[in-house]
């Protein structure tokens, strides 16, 4: 595996080129995406960057979770052939005359409470495509709206890679995997799985169509609310387009973000 610190260096050898990018701190989600890359294409890109301009002024930037060696031991096992570690000087030395906005899908749920955040992610992913410049790019559905955000942006401007989604990873009891899990106190971490079982409650209850999708958010809300959560949203929306909705209906999702003290955590249900 060859580690690469600076963007001239990155290699663009022939055949395909699957890339996983990511903010380090792996876990299985990540490695769910490096087996999926590995498997489907000649190379294996993966880059580790802690992306500034996609955290808001009061978030986790300074204590975002970071340990160099054990990620880069772990891509080299999963068979990664480049390993794209930029430092924030040589990713943003350009500086910022241009950014990428996708205002349809940027300002709402996640980009409604992270302002500027889809807009830190859809810049840093544009740079990285330029930079590694990979045949299929592999994303997790664990951030939904992420993955629709890209797919906007990239059938809008014509990007000539393929985005595939793989599904959320999850801990034995359903708790999606996550960097910020590691935040969690003990009894915050034993109440957090209650978001994945109202998801699939919920769900459950939608897709029987003879409830009011309503009556069957509130009871969500008020089981997470009950287990010391606090929800920022827990919601019913048609994809792509994330649109609020109130009929089960083809291509659907429950979303939902809940506070666990200063922890935040994201999850959904493709229905
Ligand atoms: P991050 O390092 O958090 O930016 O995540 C890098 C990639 O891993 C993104 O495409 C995430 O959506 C994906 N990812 C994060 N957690 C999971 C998970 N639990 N299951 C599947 N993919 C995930």
């Amino acid at each position: 595996m060859k580690i690469i610190r600076s963007i001239g260096e990155v290699p663009h050898p022939p055949g395909s080129i699957g890339f996983v990018p990511t903010m380090g701190a792996f876990h299985e989600g990540h490695l769910h995406l490096m087996r999926t890359a590995r498997q489907q294409n000649e190379t294996l890109a993966v880059s580790l960057f802690v992306n500034p301009l996609q955290f808001g002024p009061k978030e986790d930037l300074a204590k975002y979770p970071r340990d160099f060696d054990r990620d880069s031991a772990l891509a080299e096992a999963e068979g990664v052939d480049v390993l794209f570690a930029p430092s924030v000087e040589e990713m943003y030395a350009a500086g910022l005359a241009a950014t990428v906005s996708i205002p349809a899908l940027s300002n709402i749920w996640e980009g409604a409470i992270r302002p500027g955040h889809f807009d830190g992610v859809a810049t840093v992913v544009t740079k990285l495509f330029h930079i590694v410049r990979p045949t299929t790019a592999y994303f997790g559905l664990k951030d939904l709206q992420q993955c629709m955000v890209l797919q906007a942006m990239v059938e809008s401007l014509n990007f000539p890679v393929t985005l595939e989604f793989e599904p959320t990873i999850r801990e034995a009891d359903g708790l999606a995997m996550s960097s910020r899990n590691v935040y969690l106190e003990t009894f915050q971490r034993r109440a957090a799985p209650t978001i994945y079982q109202e998801l699939v409650r919920c769900g459950k209850a939608i897709r029987l169509r003879n409830t009011s999708v309503d009556a069957e958010i509130e009871q969500s809300k008020s089981a997470l609310h009950q287990a010391g959560g606090l929800v920022d949203y827990f919601d019913f929306v048609a994809l792509p387009s994330m649109r609020r909705l109130r009929n089960y209906a083809e291509s659907t999702a429950l979303i939902c973000a809940v506070r666990f003290g200063s922890t935040r955590l994201i999850d959904n249900l493709l229905l």
